[in-house]
C-alpha cells in the first residue's frame, strides 16, 4: 500500500513491535496507549513479569532487525523440569535436538525494547495517558480521552488497527454492528503470581544449589503438576524465578476460594510443594498481595470493518497461555499484515481480509492447542506414560526426521502454520497407532504360532 495514515491502539508487544514495522514501510503512525510513557520511568524496576518467546516470536523479531537484542537477555529453557510431590525433580526435554530451547524473557524489557525501536522511526509519534473509547469503523475515526483530564478528541486515520488487548475498545465498538461474532469464555481456574529470589552471595559455597545466584536450574521451565493445579517458573536474568500459580477459583483445596490468607497458603505449600517452599522466602506475603488474574479465550469475526478498520493481537483472539504462544501468535499476526498491506497497491479493504484469511484459522487451532496443553502439564507431566510417548516421540524423530515432527516441536521450534502443525500431528498419531496395532498383531501371531508348535 502506498503510504498512510495509521492510527495504532495499544502499545502492548504486538502494537509496539506493528508501529515499528508500518512505519519502516514509509507509513505515518500514531500510537494510542492508556497507560503513561514507560520509557525512562524506571519501567524495569519492581517485580519481575516474564514470558516464553519461541521460533515464532523470534522470527517476527529478527525480520525487523531486533531478535539478537532480546536474545541478549533471554534465558534458553531446552527443557520442563518437573518437580513431583516427593523425589527429586526429572528434567524432560522438549525437543530431541538440545539446540532447540524456548526463552524466557522480561515482559516489560520487551515491551520497551519495541517501543523504543518504534519510536526511532521516522514519522511515528507515540499518545500515552489517552484511551480509546469509540471508533466510527468506515470512517477511520477514533474518539480518545485524556485520562488525566477527561478531555476528548477525535483522531482521524486511513488505517486503525485495535492492538488493545483482550478487553479491546475497537472490537467492543465493532461488536455494536450486527453480524459480527464474538465469544469469549473464561477459565475455571485463575492464576497468581508468586516469587523465588535469587540466593544472596555465598550461598552457592553452603551447597544450597549448584546455579547460584539461581535457587534452581534456570535452563529450565519448572512445572509442579498437581492434578487439576499447577505451579510453574521462569528464570529472570537477576537470579529470580517468576512463579505462577494455577488453581480453580472455585471448590474446595486448593482453589482460590478456598485459601485466602498467606498463612493457610503457606500450609498447603508445605504439604503439596514442599521443594518450593524453602526457596520462597516471601510466599505468605505475595499469596496475600498478589491478586489473582483470569484467563480468556476469545473468538471474533470478522477482525476486520469498514475497509480501513482491524484487530490484531489478543484484541482479536485471546488465548490461554499454556502453550507459551500468546504473543508470539501476536508477532506472527504483525508479519501477516504488514505483508498483506505490501501486496496491495491500493485495495486496503482486500489486503484485510487477505490478512485474516491467512490467521485466522491458525489463531483458532492455537487457541485449542493451548487449551488442551493445560490439562497436559498439570495433569500429564508427572506420569510415566507422559514420559514414555515423548521419549517415542523423540526417538521416531531421530529415525525420520523428514516424515516425523512431534507437535510441541512444530508449535515452538518452526514456523509451520498452528493449524498445519496440528494437523500434520493427528496425520502422525494415525500412523502411529496403527504402526503400534500392526506390531500389536504380529505378536500375538507369533505367541499363537509357539504355542501351536509346542503344543502336544
Ligand atoms: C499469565 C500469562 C502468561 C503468559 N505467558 C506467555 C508466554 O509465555 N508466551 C507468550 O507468547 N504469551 C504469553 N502470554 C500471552 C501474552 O501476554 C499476550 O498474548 C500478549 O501480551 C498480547 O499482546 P497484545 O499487544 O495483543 O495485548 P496486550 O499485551 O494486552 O497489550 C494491549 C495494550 O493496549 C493498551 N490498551 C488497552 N485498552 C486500551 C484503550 N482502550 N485505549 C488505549 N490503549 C489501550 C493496554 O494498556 C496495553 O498496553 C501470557 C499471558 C498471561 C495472562
Amino acid at each position: 500500500m502506498a503510504s498512510m495514515r495509521v492510527l495504532v491502539v495499544g502499545a502492548g508487544l504486538v502494537g509496539s513491535l506493528l508501529v515499528h514495522q508500518l512505519a519502516a514501510r514509509g507509513h505515518s503512525v500514531r500510537l494510542v496507549e492508556r497507560r503513561g510513557d514507560p520509557r525512562g520511568r524506571g519501567a524495569l524496576a519492581g517485580r519481575s513479569i516474564n514470558l516464553a518467546i519461541s521460533a515464532r516470536g523470534f522470527h517476527a523479531l529478527d525480520r525487523a532487525g531486533l531478535g539478537d537484542r532480546l536474545r541478549e537477555r533471554a534465558i534458553r529453557m531446552p527443557g520442563r523440569m518437573i518437580h513431583p510431590r516427593s523425589g527429586e525433580p526429572i528434567f524432560q526435554p522438549y525437543s530431541r535436538d538440545p539446540r532447540h530451547a524456548i526463552h524466557s524473557v522480561s515482559r516489560a524489557r520487551l515491551n520497551l525494547l519495541l517501543l523504543e525501536a518504534a519510536a526511532a522511526q521516522p514519522g511515528v509519534e507515540m499518545l500515552f495517558d489517552r484511551r480509546a473509547i469509540d471508533v466510527d469503523c468506515s470512517q477511520g475515526r477514533v474518539v480518545v480521552e485524556h485520562s488525566a483530564t477527561g478531555a476528548v478528541d477525535m483522531l482521524d486515520a486511513d488505517l486503525v488497527v485495535g492492538a488493545d488487548g483482550a478487553y479491546s475498545a475497537i472490537r467492543a465498538a465493532m461488536q455494536k454492528n450486527e453480524r459480527f461474532d464474538y465469544s469469549q469464555r473464561f477459565l475455571s481456574h485463575g492464576y497468581k503470581e508468586l516469587s523465588i529470589p535469587a540466593l544472596a552471595d555465598g550461598a552457592e559455597s553452603k551447597g544450597r544449589a549448584p546455579h547460584a545466584p539461581f535457587a534452581m536450574d534456570p535452563n529450565a521451565l519448572h512445572i509442579w503438576p498437581r492434578g487439576g493445579s499447577m505451579m510453574i517458573a521462569l528464570p529472570n536474568p537477576d537470579g529470580s524465578f517468576t512463579c505462577t500459580l494455577f488453581w480453580p477459583f472455585e471448590g474446595g483445596e486448593p482453589s482460590f476460594a478456598a485459601i485466602r490468607s498467606g498463612d493457610d497458603a503457606l500450609d498447603y505449600f508445605r504439604a503439596h510443594y514442599p521443594d518450593a517452599v524453602p526457596l520462597m522466602p516471601t510466599l505468605a506475603e505475595d499469596f496475600e498481595r498478589n491478586p489473582v488474574g483470569t484467563m480468556v479465550t476469545v473468538h471474533s469475526a470478522p477482525w476486520s470493518w469498514g475497509g480501513r478498520t482491524v484487530l490484531i493481537g489478543d484484541a482479536a483472539h485471546a488465548i490461554v497461555p499454556f502453550y507459551g504462544q500468546g504473543a508470539n501468535c501476536g508477532f506472527e499476526d504483525v508479519e501477516a499484515l504488514v505483508d498483506s498491506l505490501d501486496s496491495q497497491t491500493t485495495n486496503l479493504a482486500k489486503a484485510l481480509a487477505d490478512y485474516e484469511t491467512r490467521r485466522r484459522r491458525h489463531a483458532d487451532a492455537i487457541a485449542d492447542m493451548a487449551l488442551a496443553n493445560f490439562i497436559e502439564m498439570r495433569d500429564k507431566t508427572a506420569s510415566r506414560w507422559f514420559r514414555l510417548r515423548k521419549k517415542l516421540d523423540h526417538a521416531l524423530h531421530g529415525m525420520a526426521p523428514s516424515l516425523y515432527l512431534p507437535l510441541y516441536d512444530m508449535v515452538s521450534f518452526t514456523t509451520i502454520p498452528y493449524d498445519d502443525a496440528r494437523r500434520r500431528a493427528r496425520r502422525q498419531d494415525v500412523v502411529l497407532m496403527l504402526m503400534l496395532g500392526a506390531v500389536t498383531v504380529l505378536l500375538a501371531c507369533v505367541v499363537v504360532l509357539i504355542l501351536a508348535v509346542a503344543a502336544p
